[in-house]
C-alpha cells in the first residue's frame, strides 16, 4: 500500500457554540490541512496519482473556505458547526468526490487549527 500526503493552508474565521468559552467568540485560525491518499497500484510512470492533480483538487476546496466566515459558508451555513473535525470531514468528502481514480482513496484528512491541536477525519 502506498500513501501520499499533501499539505496546504487556509485562513478563515469561525464561531463555535457550546464549547470552551473563548471559542464562542468570533475568532480566526490559519488552518493547516493535510490530506492523505492511499492505493495499492502504481501506474506505468511509477506513481499512485500525480501530486499536481491532488494539489489542484485541494486548492479548489481551499478556495471555498479561505478568507471566509465559515459559519456563513457552505456547507456550514446550514448550522453544521465549522469545527476542525467537520472541516476535515468536508475536505475528505469533497476530495474523494473529485478524484477520478477509483483505486485511489482518501485515507485521512487532518485539520490543524494551531501548531499543537489537530482533528483528523478517517473515512470509513
Ligand atoms: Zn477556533
Amino acid at each position: 500500500m502506498f500513501e501520499l500526503k499533501v499539505v496546504t493552508h487556509f485562513a478563515a474565521a469561525h464561531q463555535l457554540k457550546m464549547v470552551a468559552e473563548k471559542c464562542e467568540n468570533l475568532h480566526g485560525h490559519n488552518w493547516k490541512i493535510e490530506v492523505c491518499l492511499i492505493g495499492e497500484k502504481l501506474d506505468s510512470a511509477g506513481i499512485l496519482i500525480d501530486f499536481g492533480e491532488i494539489k489542484q483538487h485541494v486548492a479548489r476546496i481551499m478556495k471555498r473556505l479561505d478568507h471566509r466566515f465559515l459559519n456563513e459558508t457552505p456547507p456550514f451555513n446550514d448550522g453544521t458547526p465549522p469545527s476542525s473535525e467537520n472541516i476535515a470531514q468536508f475536505v475528505a468528502t469533497e476530495l474523494q468526490a473529485a478524484l477520478r481514480k477509483p483505486a485511489v482513496k482518501v485515507s485521512r484528512v487532518s485539520a490543524w487549527e494551531s501548531d499543537n491541536a489537530c482533528a483528523t477525519y478517517i473515512p470509513a
